[in-house]
C-alpha cells in the first residue's frame, strides 16, 4: 500500500502542494488528473523523492519517511528502490542499447550479476514487445518503442509501486495505443500503479481510481464512471468540460 499523508512542498515562495492526502492499496490503479500546474508531477517526485518535500508523510509497503524532521540519505536511497518511474521523455541513456538501458539499474545499483541480469532485461523486453529490438540504440526506435523500454528499464529494478508520469504526452497519436496496451498489461497483472495522464480512456478502463487535485490538493476521488458521469465538486466539473 501507498500512503501519503500532509504532504506539502514549496518551490521558494510558491506552495505547489498544499496538504496531499492518498491512499493506494496493493495491486490498485489510480489515475490522476488536473489542470497544468496542480502539482501532479511534484507529487510523484515526492514519491520517489526525487523531489524533498517540505513536510510529510509517505510510507509504500510498511517503509516510512517522514520529512517533519531531517531523513537520511541512506533511507531515501532504500525507499527510493520501491517505486519505479516513467518518464515524459522516457529519459534513456542515448549511448546504451535497449537491452543496456534495461540491465543498467540491476547492475550498477543492485550489483546483479551481468547474466542474469541480461536474462531478465531480455524477459522484459520481449514482454514489452520488443524481442526484437534489444540491439538498438534509442535512436533507432520509435517514441513508442522507447517509451516501452522505458517501462521495461523501470520494472528491472523489481519496484513495488510503478510510477507514471505523462508517459504518452510526448507521442504522436498513432504510438500511444501500443504504450498503453502495456500499462494496462501491467495493471491487470496486479501491479500498483500511479498515473498521471491525459488519457481519459485509459482513466476509464484502467483505473481503479481518478484523482482530480487542483492547486495542490486532491479535490476528489472516486471511481472512473462516477468522476467522469457525476462528478460532485464544482471544480471538477468546470476541469472536465474543459477538457471533454
Ligand atoms: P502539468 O500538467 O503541466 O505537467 P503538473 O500538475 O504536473 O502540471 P507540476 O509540474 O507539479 O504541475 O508543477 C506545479 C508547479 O510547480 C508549477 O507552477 C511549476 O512551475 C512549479 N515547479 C515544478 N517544479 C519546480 C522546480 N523544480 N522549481 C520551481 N518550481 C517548480
Amino acid at each position: 500500500m501507498i500512503s501519503i499523508k500532509g504532504l506539502y512542498k514549496q518551490f521558494g515562495d510558491l506552495e505547489v502542494l498544499k496538504g496531499i492526502n492518498l491512499e493506494v492499496k496493493k495491486g490498485k490503479v489510480v489515475v490522476v488528473i488536473g489542470p497544468s500546474g496542480s502539482g501532479k508531477t511534484t507529487m510523484l517526485r515526492c514519491l520517489n523523492v526525487l523531489e524533498t518535500p517540505t513536510k510529510g508523510f509517505i510510507s509504500i509497503e510498511g517503509q516510512e519517511l517522514d520529512f517533519s524532521r531531517p531523513v537520511a540519505k541512506k533511507n531515501i536511497a532504500t525507499f527510493r528502490r520501491l517505486t519505479g518511474m516513467v518518464f515524459q521523455n522516457y529519459n534513456l541513456f542515448p549511448h546504451k542499447t535497449a537491452l543496456e538501458n534495461v540491465m543498467e539499474g540491476p547492475v550498477i545499483v543492485k550489483n546483479e550479476a551481468r547474466d542474469t541480469a541480461r536474462k531478465k532485461a531480455i524477459a522484459l523486453l520481449e514482454k514489452v514487445g520488443l524481442g526484437e529490438k534489444q540491439d538498438y540504440y534509442p535512436a533507432q526506435l520509435s517514441g513508442g518503442q522507447q517509451q516501452r523500454v522505458g517501462i521495461a528499464r523501470a520494472l528491472a529494478m523489481e519496484p513495488e509501486v510503478m510510477l507514471f508520469d505523462e508517459p504518452t504526452s510526448a507521442l504522436d497519436p498513432e504510438l500511444v495505443g501500443e504504450v498503453l496496451k502495456v500499462m494496462k498489461d501491467l495493471a491487470q497483472e496486479g501491479m500498483t500503479m500511479i498515473v498521471v495522464t491525459h488519457e481519459m480512456r485509459f482513466a476509464r478502463e484502467a483505473a481503479d481510481e481518478v484523482i482530480f487535485m487542483d492547486q495542490g490538493v486532491v479535490v476528489e476521488r472516486n471511481k472512473p464512471e462516477e468522476i467522469f458521469n457525476n462528478p460532485k465538486e464544482e471544480r471538477t466539473k468546470k476541469f472536465l468540460n474543459m477538457i471533454q
